[in-house]
C-alpha cells in the first residue's frame, strides 16, 4: 500500500502516518518526492485495512499495491528508476548502454587488449566472469579473485565501468571491492541469501532472469533487493528455456515491454546467452533495442574458438562494431541514443 501525502504536507502529519502505519505492525518508508511525499507501507503480503490512514491529516490518497511485489512495481513508483554508476553511465534514462566482454576473465593482457577495443567501439561497461557458474563441476571455474584484480585494472586503464558474477553472499561483498555492478547470474535468481547480501550492498546489481523463471518471479527476485534498501537493479533478459534446439535459449522479448509496463526498473537485453550461437547474436541485439531495451550485454573475444567458455556465442571484434555502427540507427528511430564512453 502507498499512502500519498498532500501538497505541503507537514514533518508532523508524515510522522504520524507513519507511527500509524508502525502501530499496525508494518514497516513504513516515506519517500520524499519532487511534488509530494508518499510513504510506503512493507511487511504485508495480503489485504491492509486503509481507513484509518485514509483518514489522517495531510493523507490526499492510499493506493493498494495490487501485485505480489511492491516496491519495483509502477504503482509503488511511475517514473523510470535511472542507475547510475560512479563513471557516469546510466541505465533506465533516455541513452542505452552496451556492455560488452568475455564470457570470462583469462588473463591480465587479454582483458586489457579487448577492454580498448570495446571501449574503442562504444561500449562503456566491461563484462568477464571471475567466478563462473559452470554446469559441470570439471568445467573451468575461473581465475577467482585475480580476475576481479585484471578487470579493476581494465578499468583503471581505460575509464569503463565493470560487471561482474557473484556467486555466493560472501562473494558478493568480495565483488562489490572491485566492481561497478555485481551481476547475479540465472542460476542464482532464486537464491535468497544472495539476493539479500546484494540488497545491503551501495553497488548496484544486475539481476538476470532465471533460464525457466517467469516475469513474475523476476520481479519478485528483484524485490528482495530493494526490500533490503538497494534500490539499483538492472534487469535483464538472457532467454529462457524452450522445446525448441536451434538455439540454446529462446530471447523471451516480450519481457522488456512487458517488464516496463509493470515496474520502473531499467531492462537490459543479453543476446549472446539468449541465443547461443555467434550468428543470431547481432539480429537479435538489434531487435532486442528496437523493442525498448535500455541496454545490450554481449560476449566478444578476441579469438572465439580459442576462448575457455561460450567461445561459441562470442562476437569476433570486428563483428562488435558492426553491431554498434547498427545500433545507434534503431535507438534514433525510437527516439532514443546510446550513451558512448566520455573519453
Ligand atoms: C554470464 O553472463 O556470464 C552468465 C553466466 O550468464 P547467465 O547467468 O545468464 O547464464
Ligand atoms: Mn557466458
Amino acid at each position: 500500500m502507498l499512502v500519498v501525502m498532500k501538497h505541503g504536507a507537514s514533518e508532523t502529519e508524515v510522522r504520524t502516518v507513519v507511527d500509524e502505519i508502525e502501530k499496525l505492525g508494518y514497516e513504513a518508508r516515506p519517500m520524499p518526492g519532487k511534488q509530494r511525499t508518499t510513504v510506503g507501507l512493507m511487511g504485508n503480503d495480503g489485504d491492509v485495512d486503509a481507513a484509518r490512514i485514509q483518514g489522517l491529516s495531510g493523507v490526499l490518497e492510499v493506493i493498494p499495491v495490487t501485485k505480489p511485489y511492491k516496491q519495483v512495481s509502477r504503482e509503488w513508483r511511475d517514473s523510470d528508476t535511472v542507475v547510475e554508476l560512479g563513471n557516469g553511465v546510466r541505465f533506465g534514462g533516455e541513452e542505452i548502454n552496451i556492455i560488452a566482454g568475455p564470457c570470462a576473465v583469462e588473463g591480465a593482457e587479454d582483458i586489457l587488449d579487448i577492454a580498448h577495443q570495446l571501449k574503442e567501439a562504444g561500449a562503456t561497461v566491461l563484462r568477464g566472469g571471475a567466478f563462473k557458474p559452470r554446469t559441470s563441476p570439471y568445467s573451468w571455474q575461473g581465475l577467482g579473485e585475480d580476475g576481479l584484480k585484471m578487470l579493476a585494472r581494465a578499468r583503471e586503464a581505460t575509464g569503463m565501468a565493470i560487471v561482474t558474477e557473484a556467486l555466493d553472499p560472501d562473494g558478493v561483498d568480495l565483488v562489490a571491492q572491485y566492481a561497478d555492478i555485481i551481476q547475479i547470474g540465472a542460476r542464482n535468481m532464486q537464491n535468497y541469501p544472495v539476493l539479500r547480501r546484494a540488497g545491503r550492498s551501495n553497488t548496484p546489481v544486475l539481476l538476470k532472469r532465471g533460464m525457466s523463471a517467469t516475469i513474475n518471479e523476476l520481479l519478485l527476485a528483484a524485490e528482495y533487493i530493494l526490500a533490503e534498501g538497494n534500490q539499483d537493479v538492472i534487469l535483464c533478459e538472457r532467454g529462457v528455456r524452450s522445446f525448441d534446439t536451434h538455439t540454446r535459449n529462446l530471447l523471451d522479448l516480450t519481457a522488456i515491454p512487458v517488464v516496463k509496463s509493470l515496474s520502473h526498473l531499467p531492462i537490459i537485453a543479453d543476446p549472446s546467452h539468449g541465443t547461443g550461437i555467434r550468428d543470431k547474436v547481432i539480429p537479435m541485439a538489434r531487435a532486442a533495442v528496437a523493442a525498448g531495451a535500455d541496454g545490450l550485454m554481449v560476449e566478444v573475444h578476441a579469438n572465439p574458438p580459442e576462448a575457455r567458455s561460450d567461445g561459441a556465442q562470442s562476437l569476433y571484434p570486428d563483428q562488435f562494431q558492426e553491431l554498434m555502427d547498427q545500433i545507434p540507427v534503431i535507438a534514433k528511430a525510437i527516439g532514443r541514443e546510446v550513451q558512448l564512453p566520455a573519453s
